[in-house]
């Protein structure tokens, strides 16, 4: 099972929660202080942003056609 930070609205905190199946995120609490509805936070996946999609096909000089 995948486990997600969330970080607190109220105290800020961050903590792990294991994401159960039958388990929704409006039903997590904070386990410090017991806020509701908790942000998720995304670790380890910052690095998103791909670059590397742009020169896949590089088709240069392709003015020429075959006749
Ligand atoms: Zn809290």
């Amino acid at each position: 099972m995948p486990i997600y930070e969330y970080q607190c609205r109220s105290c800020g905190r961050i903590f792990e929660k294991i994401q159960k199946l039958n388990e929704g995120e409006e039903s997590l609490t904070c386990p410090y202080c017991g806020g509701k509805k908790p942000e998720k936070v995304l670790s380890g996946f910052s690095s998103l942003k791909g670059s590397e999609s742009a020169s896949a096909c590089g088709s240069s000089g392709g003015s020429k056609r075959f006749s």
